[in-house]
């Protein structure tokens, strides 16, 4: 092992804006999951987010659950899932009896196709089973082919949530990605652009399902003088002091998105003649955040990910292959799914590299040198 300082692939950059907030919710003892910082996080996100309503909540696995029983999945329902992702995208489906069916993603984006969406919709109404929801993820900040999957999920009226847990701060045609559809939702965790620790959110133009979803959230409390229930609720809610860590990081997240921005040019730029390697880029309307700097290595080429994982790792630096796609993980094996062998590639050969924003130029220099000895050798 070497006794080189640990590079993380994205670890959490807290700055010091948040502490300041911090001691605010100390100071007002506001130490619950109710306050004067969940009011003002929600209303800087809807700012971002089109002025729609949101709901910040406990994760963003969370907003995904709500969201699909806002849209009414029951037992048995399908719902339309990219493969391409984290298994978080999916296991709300799961928690509601519902079946997932995951679709392959396109080369250009690795997001969900278009065409094989389409494919799966009419062909799953041709056996009489019209799926009621697609969950579309914006993998790696890089937004998906919004237009297209819009227009069919529109001819078709099945609702979108947007799965842009990754994506706070990217665009499509200059609009912000989670505002397409129906819904939108976000996640706080330590490893993504922002954290709050733990923490998500739900957004929506539709208010009356935002102030539903807070009602779910927060044990389905009726209005009574005493606890009186007449749905099943959940806790769900993100606590005041998370919050208040997020109103820091929603200071600087600009800046977040501009040093990724730079991470991964410096990346392109310093690898440029490695013919093997090639970089997911944003292209025609979209804007990414670039969370993660994601590579591919060539088909043919003796150097695998495999390789190039062990050798950055002896040199105690943190790469992860692609998120294995969900059509092959063991515990969704029974689900159905629309597939063209592009995630599988992609799995096969994608590695995403060190891209945390706390990371000095130094750091940059040693992940781009480490990765040329390899070649050079
Ligand atoms: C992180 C993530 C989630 C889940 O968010 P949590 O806040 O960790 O629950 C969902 N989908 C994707 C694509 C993610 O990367």
């Amino acid at each position: 092992m070497s006794n080189k300082k640990k590079i993380w692939l994205s670890s959490p950059h807290i700055s010091v804006e948040s502490r300041k907030y911090v001691d605010e919710a100390f100071d007002s003892n506001w130490i619950a999951p109710v306050g004067p910082h969940i009011d003002r996080f929600e209303a800087r996100l809807s700012e971002l987010a089109l002025n729609h309503s949101v709901v910040s909540l406990s994760s963003g696995t969370a907003a995904i659950h709500l969201a699909l029983i806002l849209l009414g999945i029951n037992t048995n329902d399908s719902v339309l899932c990219s493969t391409l992702t984290f298994s978080a995208s999916a296991n709300p489906i799961k928690y509601l009896g519902a079946n997932p069916i995951f679709i392959d993603s396109e080369r250009e984006s690795w997001n969900m196709c278009p065409d094989l969406l389409l494919q799966a919709i009419q062909s799953e109404i041709n056996k009489g089973k019209k799926p009621k929801a697609i969950i579309l993820v914006h993998l790696y900040g890089m937004p998906a082919k919004m237009n297209e999957i819009s227009k069919i999920a529109k001819t078709y009226q099945i609702p979108i949530i947007e799965d842009a847990a990754e994506a706070l701060g990217s665009k499509y045609n200059n609009q912000p990605l989670g505002t397409f559809s129906d819904f939108g939702i976000y996640s706080f965790n330590g490893n993504k652009i922002i954290t709050t620790s733990s923490g998500g959110a739900l957004v929506s133009n539709n208010k009356k399902l935002i102030d539903r979803a807070k009602f779910l959230a927060t044990q389905a409390r009726d209005e009574a003088s005493h606890y009186q229930h007449s749905v099943i609720g959940y806790n769900y809610r993100i606590s005041n002091v998370c919050a208040a860590i997020g109103l820091g990081q929603l200071d600087v997240l600009p800046h977040r998105v501009k040093r990724k921005r730079e991470i991964f040019n410096f990346y392109k730029n310093s690898l440029s003649d490695i013919s093997d390697i090639t970089f997911l880029e944003e292209k025609g309307k979209c804007f990414s955040n670039y969370w993660l700097t994601t590579i591919l290595l060539e088909r043919n080429s003796t150097i695998d990910i495999n390789s190039l994982r062990s050798y950055m790792l002896k040199n105690n630096i943190e790469c992860r292959p692609l998120w294995k796609p969900m059509h092959m993980q063991p515990v969704f094996s029974d689900c159905l799914s629309y597939t063209n062998g592009v995630s599988e590639d992609l799995f096969k050969r994608g590695i995403c590299l060190p891209s945390g924003t706390n990371m000095s130029l130094q750091d940059l220099e040693r992940v781009v040198n480490t990765i040329r000895e390899i070649y050079e050798a």
